[in-house]
This record gives C-alpha cells, structure tokens and sequence, in this order.
C-alpha cells in the first residue's frame, strides 16, 4: 500500500467522509452501539485537532426505526416501511450524533439528501455550496439520505454510493467505507481459505469487478461489496480516494492509521468538475451502441456523430443522461444527447449531411457533444 496514504494521514488528506454502515451503528436489539461510537467520535476529535475536515456519512435510520416500529425484515419488507422506519429513527440518529460529537466539543450539522438532489446539476451544485460553508465553519456535517421522501425509483438505497458522491460534492481528498469487512478480498473470506486482502487497486478493471459478491453481510444494511466497488469508481473518478476498512474494532480509524488492514482504491486523475459529475451520475436513460471507428473517434477527443451509431436502447429525451457502449458491451463514455431517442433511431447509422432531410429539421449535427461527454 502506499505507505504515506495508510491510514489516511491528516498531513495527506484535507477533508475526508467517513461512511459507517447500519450494522456498525445499531445493535440486533435495535439500539444505537454507543460505546463503540464514542470510540469512533474520539477517533473523529483527534483528526479534527490534527486539521482534518470531516464529514459523516451515517446509515442506521432504517435499522433503529425498524425496531422501534417493531417492522417485519428490518423495515425493509416495502418502501412504505423503509420511509416510516427511516422517518422515526432518523430523529434518535442525529440527536446521537450531536449529542456524542457535543461531548468533545464539536458542531454537528444534519444533510439529509436524495440521489435526486445530488442528479440535478443546480442542487447538487447547493449542496456542494452548503458543504463547503460548514466546511468553513469547522462543522462536522452528518448526511444520511433522505428515504422518508425518496420513492424506489431514484434512492441510492446504499450510503456506500452516497459516500463517494458527497465526497465529490464535497471535493474530498478521500472517503473511507466502515465496514463488517476489511476490504476488498479477492474471494470471499467467509468461504475461501485462500480468499487474500488487496491492499492496493490502482484501476478497477473487470477483475476487480469480479470480486464484489452482492447483497449485504449483516442483512442490516443494503450495501455489499458492488455497491462499495461502485462506491470507488465514483470516488476515484472524481479525484479521491477510497478506503474500505473495518469498523468492527473499537477507534477503527485509529487502528488503521496504527497499521490495522484494508483496502485503498488511488484517485484517479481527477477530471473537470463537470465531467465528473456527469460521470458519477447514477441514473442513466438510455444507451448508444457504437461500431469501431466511433470508439476511436471518442477516444480522440471527438463529438459522438450519428454515423457511427449501431443501435439505440432505452427511451430517453434530448438532454438526458446516456451511455455509450461498443458492440461487445463495453461502457466507453456517458454523454448528455442532444436527440430524443425517436429521432435518434431514425438518424443512427446516417450521415450528418442527411439528418435535415431524415427530419425535416437540423437541431444539432453531433448525438453527443464532447463537451457534454466524460469517457468511463
Ligand atoms: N440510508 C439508510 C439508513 O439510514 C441506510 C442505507 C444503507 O444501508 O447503506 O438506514
């Protein structure tokens, strides 16, 4: 592992999430772990002294709610019962949080978000704004998403994804994922003697994608290991690295920074605030299939032209979300298209030249224009 980035070192790292999952957080009785937390909010007062900016990312409403409400499936049997347990615990969650952040004397500041707030360009750019503010203020900011309001549709439904995209609202250094595991194994542990911890990923290519196994360890919360790998292409994306560590000691951050063990996803080389937005977006309309030549021609720095398009799936409306992939299911780049996806299919294949004679009309000569563009 990179021995200066281990433990993600306040000299290394300005401003860091840290993401604890439900299973940390909240007990099989339905009660917060306190004792463990006080351990974790220690850990939070020494790097804050030490100059780092902190934000928290805290799952837990769902779980506490549950038990409170005495839900069936942990109050996630239907969405009805996830918002109402979310709604109930999310009140004791951050009571928690700035009652044990007060105890060492620090300002606790509540965000409660929905993937929606953080897809749209102008409030994902308020809630960036409203970070950087309490940033400024020496607040340490507790976000969890909204699920009392978000329908099934468009919830992120993991914090591991919430993570990595408020660590990109925020301009994170790094996120850190607490987790019922160490990191990322090239197996599972559970099952596999051999299974072997990767300290270090410098790419995310399909083997490491292989390694993610699913659904949730403790049945509490909702994030497995795809929704963290998921979790670190956004980060990485957007500059910042991730770590996956474990949260079943007590001061995890503390015994990481100690040599505990764990996982880090390297930033990759940052793209433009824009772009990366745009590529760490989670909902994604449509998909354009593209042959060869326009792969090359993307990869050069080109505009998608309707020429090179092979297929077109998905309904979408001009300004919508797409992906574009090669014919062998590869993601190349994922753009903003200037066409609704009727008059799309129509002039896919066809030359630009011939687009105002296919339709009557010329609104934009490119499908996808560079500059609306982040290749993946
Ligand atoms: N937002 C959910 C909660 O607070 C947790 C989501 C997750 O399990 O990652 O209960």
């Amino acid at each position: 592992m990179t021995p200066s980035l281990s433990g993600f070192p306040p000299s290394q790292i300005r401003r860091l999430v840290i993401k604890i999952g439900s299973a940390l957080l909240v007990d099989p009785q339905g009660e917060v772990r306190e004792a463990w937390l006080r351990t974790l909010v220690a850990d939070v007062a020494a790097r804050k002294q030490a100059g780092q900016q902190i934000i928290i990312v805290s799952s837990g409403a769902i779980a506490l709610g549950a038990r409170r409400l005495k839900l069936p499936k942990g109050g996630r049997g239907s969405l009805e019962d996830a918002q109402a347990a979310a709604a109930t615990g999310q009140i004791a969650l951050s009571q928690c949080w700035a009652s044990l952040l007060h105890e060492r004397g620090i300002t606790a500041a509540q965000m409660l978000v929905t993937l929606d707030d953080l897809e749209n360009r102008r409030r994902y750019l308020n809630a960036s704004a409203t970070l950087e503010r309490l940033m400024a203020l020496d607040v340490v900011p507790v976000v969890n998403e909204n699920d009392s309001v978000a329908t099934a549709e468009i919830r992120f439904g993991d914090n591991d994804r919430l993570a990595a995209r408020i660590g990109q609202a925020a301009r994170a250094d790094a996120v850190v994922l607490l987790s019922d595991v160490d990191g990322l194994y090239s197996a599972n542990p559970h099952v596999d003697a051999n299974a072997m911890l990767i300290e270090t990923i410098e790419r995310i290519d399909a083997r490491i994608a292989g390694m993610a196994d699913g659904g949730s360890a403790s049945g509490m919360g909702s994030g497995g290991m795809t929704s963290k790998i998921e979790a670190a292409r956004i980060a990485t994306g957007a500059g910042a690295h991730l770590a996956i560590i474990s949260g079943k000691v007590d001061s995890p951050l503390s015994h990481w920074s100690d040599g505990g063990k764990g996982s880090i996803f390297l930033a990759a080389q940052a793209r433009g605030a824009r772009k990366g937005w745009l590529a760490g977006r989670l909902t994604v309309r449509g998909r354009i299939v593209v042959d060869a030549g326009a792969e090359a021609a993307l990869r050069r720095g080109n505009s998608l032209l309707p020429a090179g398009v092979a297929r077109i799936e998905g309904i979408f409306a001009r300004g919508d979300v797409v992906d574009i992939l090669a014919e062998d299911g590869r993601v190349i780049a994922r753009g903003l298209i200037e066409y609704d996806s009727e008059e799309a299919a129509r002039i896919a294949g066809k030359r630009s030249e011939d687009i105002a004679t296919l339709l009557g009309h010329l609104p934009r000569s490119v499908l996808v224009h560079r500059d609306h563009m982040a290749m993946v």
